[in-house]
């Protein structure tokens, strides 16, 4: 059983408005030694079914038999989350691209070096949980150096990125210190959002990062079995060329989407129009990411992921 929660919050500075800026985090400490697990969410603050999921598997946690520790980082952006905004809003940088850090940079890389610092240096694997916002919404796994792992989340769909990608895309993640620095097992979750219930989302997360704790022994258990899983290595992101509705017309997520098939329309709110229709951009696609009702968005905005079944393995 769990035998002590530790309430871990280091300050990293301070706010104009003269509270303190911490990292809040819980630690779970087990009966028994093991592994340091640590688990983040809403480093986007405008994805926050992780930081939910994150307080279910806190409740079921607490009654479960416990190997080592789970260091929980439930809002890793709280300022983000508070505004429900990707970026953080004191300087507009991405966190996620800005580890590892540097303690006399902006504040959101102030921010990237106390949570490199306490928390991914501490750890010995790291579950990062991504989603959609409140717009689209999301289904896949990365797999990133531990794929037995990412794939005991139980998600169908699964992501090995490319190194000439890698290069380009990720530079500045969590992945700089986990993955290049310390070579400690690293899951990125992608999974939910839209103006939708949350709830199936939130329960998968909880049930797939149970199994992935199961499967790494630290908490009892049979290792679920898992679906047929597809891995794909090359995704196309599409983003509307021009604002207005948003109407999908793709397939459900997970379902396979054929060249000539629309993944949706923009229509125009004022004159009714059909602005832009968007087609699927490879002879045999996976749908990753969409909308699942008519969402306003802005030109450029996240439109569709279609994963590249052509190049895809099992
Ligand atoms: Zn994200």
């Amino acid at each position: 059983m769990v035998k002590q929660i530790n309430v871990l919050t280091p300050k990293f500075t301070t706010h104009a408005d003269g509270s303190n800026a911490v990292l809040f985090m819980n630690e779970l400490v087990g009966e028994q030694d093991g592994p340091t697990i640590g688990l983040s969410a809403s480093i986007h603050g405008n994805e926050n079914a992780g930081s939910q999921a994150m307080l279910e598997l806190f409740r079921v946690l607490m009654d479960t038999p416990l190997k080592g520790r789970i260091r929980m980082l439930p809002v890793a952006n709280p300022r983000a989350m508070a505004l429900n905004r990707r970026f953080t809003p004191l300087d507009e940088l991405n966190l996620n691209r800005e580890f590892p850090g540097n303690a006399s940079g902006t504040y959101s890389q102030q921010m990237a070096k106390a949570i490199s610092d306490h928390f991914l240096e501490k750890i010995d694997l790291h579950i990062d949980l991504h989603s959609g916002t409140d717009r689209p919404t999301v289904d896949y796994v990365y797999i990133l150096n531990d794929e037995p792992l990412s794939r005991a989340f139980g998600s169908t769909v699964l992501y090995r990125p490319t190194a000439s990608k890698e290069g380009t895309s990720f530079d500045g993640t969590t992945k700089a210190v986990t993955v290049d620095k310390r070579g400690i097992s690293s899951v990125v979750v992608e999974l939910g959002g839209g103006i939708v219930d949350q709830t199936p989302y939130v329960q998968r997360t909880v049930d797939g990062v149970l199994n992935m704790l199961r499967h790494k022994g630290v908490i009892p258990g049979d290792v679920k079995p898992q679906p047929k899983q597809i891995v794909v290595n090359e995704i196309a992101g599409i983003r509307p060329t021009q604002g207005g509705w948003l109407e999908p017309l793709c397939p459900a997520l997970g379902a396979t989407i054929k060249k000539g098939e629309l993944l949706g329309r923009v229509v125009s709110p004022y004159s009714f129009q059909t602005l832009e229709e968007i087609p699927t951009p490879y002879d045999n696609g996976i749908m990753i990411l969409s909308h699942l009702s008519r969402n306003l968005v802005e030109s450029g905005d996240y439109g569709f992921m279609v994963g590249n079944m052509e190049s895809a393995t099992d």
